[in-house]
């Protein structure tokens, strides 16, 4: 077995495989029990209109605070949970927790009114799966309207015609749907046209590029294609004012990144309201 890890570029010792496999199974005995030991969070990052520089929405984003790991990203733990089927759990609890708080966090900013949740492949797939959306609806009273949820292309694409149909199933529930990571799937664009969507992300890789011209093209050919089909679009991974024009000048309304807040428990981010006094 000869592998090289493609963050130090060295060559792995045969040795340290077995040692790999074993703390991978021992990070998932752990992952088996963090929704039970509350060792998830929810951060939630603003959406913003980019004209008013006020918050239109927020993306919830889950967090795994491990005791002796610390943070870990879900970028390391959300592999593993599909992997071995507990993103099932997983997912629920993070769109009950998203709908739960956010039904607090809507009032908190004048037009704030749309909290994002991301949805894994293994989940969208599930027979039950617009089921499940419903009930969490139901159970936490959370307005319909007021959800979005984030799919990706290659989500999507799998297998198109059930994927509209299932993604027509939400809509109908009133919830509705944003491509997330928009353009790095180089998937075909044909199917474009017949997906029951409202939103396209513009993933961060191109918002970057836009400041400095080099993939402007490319994020002209989303605005134009987004107007065609009538869909909103929001930019992801706004860092710099500089980001920001270059967005407006595209015509983006609508973007998040660190440039205006990274993601963060919402308490800290909209403060809750102190009681007033009593009469
Ligand atoms: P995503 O849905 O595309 O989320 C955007 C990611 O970019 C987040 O990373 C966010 O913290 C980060 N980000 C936001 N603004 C900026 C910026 O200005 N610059 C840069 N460099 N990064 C920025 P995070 O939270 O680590 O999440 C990574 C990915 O993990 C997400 O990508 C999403 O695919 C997945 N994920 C996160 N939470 C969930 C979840 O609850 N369920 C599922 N299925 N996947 C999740
Ligand atoms: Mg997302
Ligand atoms: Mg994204
Ligand atoms: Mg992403």
């Amino acid at each position: 077995y000869r592998a090289k890890t493609l963050r130090t570029g060295t060559e792995l010792f045969e040795s340290e495989l077995p040692q790999r496999a074993t703390q991978r199974l021992e990070l998932l005995s752990h992952l088996r029990r963090a929704e039970e030991l509350g060792e998830l969070a929810l951060h939630f990052q603003p959406q913003m209109n980019l004209d008013t520089g006020q918050p239109v929405g927020a993306e919830a984003l889950i967090r795994w605070q491990h005791p002796q790991l610390g943070l870990v990203s879900p970028a390391e733990f959300i592999p593993l949970a599909e992997d071995s089927g507990l993103i099932i759990p997983i997912g629920r609890w993070v769109l009950a927790e998203a709908c739960r708080q956010g039904l607090h966090l809507l009032g908190r900013a004048p037009g704030l009114a749309r909290i994002a949740v991301n949805v894994s492949a293994l989940q969208f797939a599930r027979e039950d799966f617009v089921d499940m959306v419903a009930e969490v609806l139901r159970d936490t009273r959370f307005p319909p309207q007021c959800l979005e949820l984030e799919l990706t292309e290659r989500i999507v694409m799998r297998d198109v015609d059930s994927a509209v149909r299932r993604m027509q199933a939400l809509r109908d529930l009133g919830v509705s749907i944003a491509l997330d990571d928009f353009g790095t799937g180089f998937s075909s664009l044909s199917y474009l046209p017949n997906l029951p969507l409202n939103v396209l992300k513009i993933d961060r890789s191109f918002v970057a590029g836009a400041a400095d011209g080099r993939t402007l093209p490319i994020v002209r050919a989303i605005m134009s294609m987004a107007e065609q089909f009538g869909f909103d679009v929001i930019a992801e991974g706004i860092e710099t004012a500089g980001h920001v024009q270059a967005m407006l000048d595209v015509g983006c309304r609508f973007g998040q990144g660190y440039h205006f807040a990274r993601p963060a428990p919402a308490d800290a981010l909209w403060p809750a309201p102190v009681p007033g006094p009593r009469r």
